[in-house]
């Protein structure tokens, strides 16, 4: 696409590449392999998000399915979980661990934890960030006039790294809220709690992946920069 896509710098981004990849079939695996296994609970994903909402107050969030694989999510604005079609009506130790962490968002967004807060306000800066960033950069590396462009590019990148690493925080701890919920005694014995644990420990990976990738690709962006003055 660009010439400049491989440059040198290109090999900044390879173990943050390896490391996705990595991230990606390891979650892929473990999730497969912990939808073959049923909790002897016999609750369905939907059915445990449930019982968690309500015995935290959370009785006006509701719990809808929504299309495609690994789609789950907890959406603030509409204060709504969301659970994939293989997570919904599943009693498996994958369903019941994914169903959990999104109503540890939930918890996270009633108690007002603070690096949600955060990364809610970040959305939008994210979004521009991840469109504007790249193209901007690329005009002030090209046109010699507005070599500037390539610093507010920079500064547009950065707005999306501060989003990444806030995920982390956030995500890590609605994981760290669901083993705690599903191990309390009323969801999971102690071995399964582990396999649930497994599952959200390799989904974890990905968003280490992520936010590796965009502080790199931002590495990179500097050294251009810098190269080209
Ligand atoms: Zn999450």
């Amino acid at each position: 696409m660009f010439p400049f896509m491989f440059d040198w710098t290109m090999i900044l981004i390879l173990p943050a590449l390896g490391l996705a990849l990595w991230a990606q079939s390891k979650v892929k695996g473990t999730y497969r392999k912990f939808s073959e296994v049923r909790s002897r609970l016999g609750m369905t994903g939907q059915q445990v998000a449930r019982r968690i909402l309500d015995q935290n107050g959370l009785h006006d969030v509701p719990v809808e399915p929504v299309a495609g694989e690994l789609t789950d999510h907890y959406h603030p604005g509409e204060r709504k979980i969301r659970l994939s079609e293989g997570i919904y009506g599943s009693t498996s130790l994958a369903a019941l661990a994914v169903a959990a962490h999104e109503v540890g968002h939930a918890i996270q967004h009633k108690t007002g934890y603070q690096a949600m807060t955060w990364r809610a306000s970040l959305v939008p800066v994210a979004n521009i960030g991840s469109m504007a960033a790249i193209p901007l950069f690329f005009i002030g590396m090209l046109v010699p006039a507005f070599t500037w462009l390539m610093d507010l590019g920079i500064i547009f990148f950065a707005g999306a790294v501060l989003f990444h690493m806030v995920t982390l925080p956030v995500e890590f701890d609605a994981s760290r809220r669901a083993v705690a919920i599903l191990g309390n005694g009323s969801f999971l014995a102690p071995d399964e709690v582990q396999g649930a644990k497994r599952v959200l420990d390799a989904a974890a990976w990905t968003y280490v992946a992520a936010a590796t990738m965009a502080l790199l690709q931002m590495v990179r962006l500097i050294i251009l920069r810098n190269s080209r003055n």
